[in-house]
């Protein structure tokens, strides 16, 4: 089963990695300004969120990559920005 596990102290609340997610994983909390993990079970496992994600605050356990990896030039651009 797979599992995903957001940081929280890492997280910067971006917002990057709901953008970036082809499946709708995320919500964002607007109170704690954090990503939250919302439907694990959309996940197809693409990792961009992973990629993306300027804190390294994402981590996956047991996935299985099933889908191409997702990268998106315009979000890759605005992932500058916190470089
Ligand atoms: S991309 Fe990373 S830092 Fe940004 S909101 Fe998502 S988990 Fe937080
Ligand atoms: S690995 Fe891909 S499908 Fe899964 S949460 Fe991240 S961006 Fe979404």
């Amino acid at each position: 089963m797979l599992e995903m596990i957001i940081n929280d102290k890492a997280c910067r609340g971006c917002k990057l990695c709901l953008d970036v997610c082809p499946t709708d994983c995320f919500v964002y909390n607007e109170e704690t300004n954090k990503a939250i993990v919302d439907k694990v079970e959309n996940c197809i496992g693409c990792l961009s969120c992973a990629y993306i994600c300027p804190s390294g605050a994402i981590v996956h356990k047991n996935h299985h990559v099933v889908g191409n990896f997702y990268r998106n030039i315009y979000f890759s651009k605005r992932m500058e920005k916190f470089l």
